[in-house]
């Protein structure tokens, strides 16, 4: 994709605090850290989200994330993890890319607020939902 920020710091076109790289991925630091070594870890090919990803290139990309988590924890109190897809989840850049954040003991960042369920019904019809689209996309992604 020739205007995709992240394929242009693939390829160089333009600058990135580089911290690892292999074949086929790449580690570099957020430009807008939610934390002090906050980073970003993506294919070098482009993908626009987790949904169309190949999996042998996510067993690359979630292989080198645990790996990259194991550094950050060295410098850490602890590690998130989060990855976006499509705009309504925050995807600002559509490049497949998992964000590892160190979080300290009282760093002052919160976590997701929560939206519980109106009832214990609704809770369950949920389950059920899910439970029936599981079964669809096993049929549709054998
Ligand atoms: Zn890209």
């Amino acid at each position: 994709m020739n205007d995709c920020i992240f394929c242009k710091i693939v390829n160089k076109e333009i600058p990135a605090e580089r911290v690892y790289e292999d074949e086929k991925v790449l580690v570099f630091l957020d430009i807008n850290p939610i934390n002090q070594g906050h980073l970003l870890v993506i294919p070098k090919d482009h993908y626009e989200t987790i949904l169309e990803t190949p999996e042998n290139v996510l067993q690359d990309v979630i292989l080198r994330v645990k790996k990259m988590a194991q550094v950050v924890d060295k410098i850490s109190d602890g590690v998130n993890i989060g990855q976006n897809n499509k705009l309504a989840a925050g995807q600002l850049v559509n490049h497949l890319h998992f964000h590892i954040i160190p979080r300290n003991e009282n760093d002052g960042l919160v976590s997701w607020p929560g939206k519980e369920y109106e009832s214990e019904d609704e809770r369950l019809k949920m389950a059920e939902e899910i439970k029936k689209i599981v079964k669809e996309v096993e049929e549709e992604n054998p």
